[in-house]
């Protein structure tokens, strides 16, 4: 591909991980969670399977997309971390309200104060571009902010 091609090219956000979507009309159409459901035991998972953790079948499995909100399953406050990251975040495993759980970054909680109270946390999923990679394209992250139900 020429530079001329390249630059010409249309960017494109990506995803951070494999199993978020972004809809071709992105970010007027919000990203979402998916993955597949087991058709012979029916347990979930996030992105694609090739044998079920719960009962050994290799298939099929049927794509389905998550619902974005769920609750604090575990967290920890996260202190130090590599050059061009902020800290101190929350780092949780979320339990999505289908049945998945998913590690992100939550946001919206006193940081300072940590506590038991934060385990079942309503949360709710966003996503923000976190930074671009070598071709010039956004790189979309999900990450949770705080609720409380609302
Ligand atoms: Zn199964």
């Amino acid at each position: 591909m020429t530079q001329e091609a390249a630059t010409a090219a249309e960017k494109k956000p990506n995803p951070i991980v494999p199993f978020m979507k972004l809809p071709e009309k992105y970010p007027d159409e919000p990203a979402y969670l998916w993955g597949v459901v087991c058709n012979n035991c029916g347990a979930k998972y996030l992105g694609h399977r090739t044998a079920c953790g719960n009962c050994g079948s290799t298939g099929p499995f049927e794509e389905t997309r998550f619902g974005d909100e769920g609750e604090i399953y575990s967290f920890a406050v996260v202190h130090q971390t590599v050059p061009g990251l902020e800290a101190p975040y929350v780092a949780a495993i979320v339990d999505l309200d289908d049945g998945v759980s998913v590690r992100a970054n939550v946001y919206g909680l006193d940081i300072s104060k940590p506590g038991p109270e934060w385990f079942g946390k309503r949360v709710k999923m966003f996503t923000e571009k976190v930074r671009v990679d070598r071709e010039g394209n956004d790189i979309i992250a999900a990450k949770f902010k705080v609720t409380d139900g609302k």
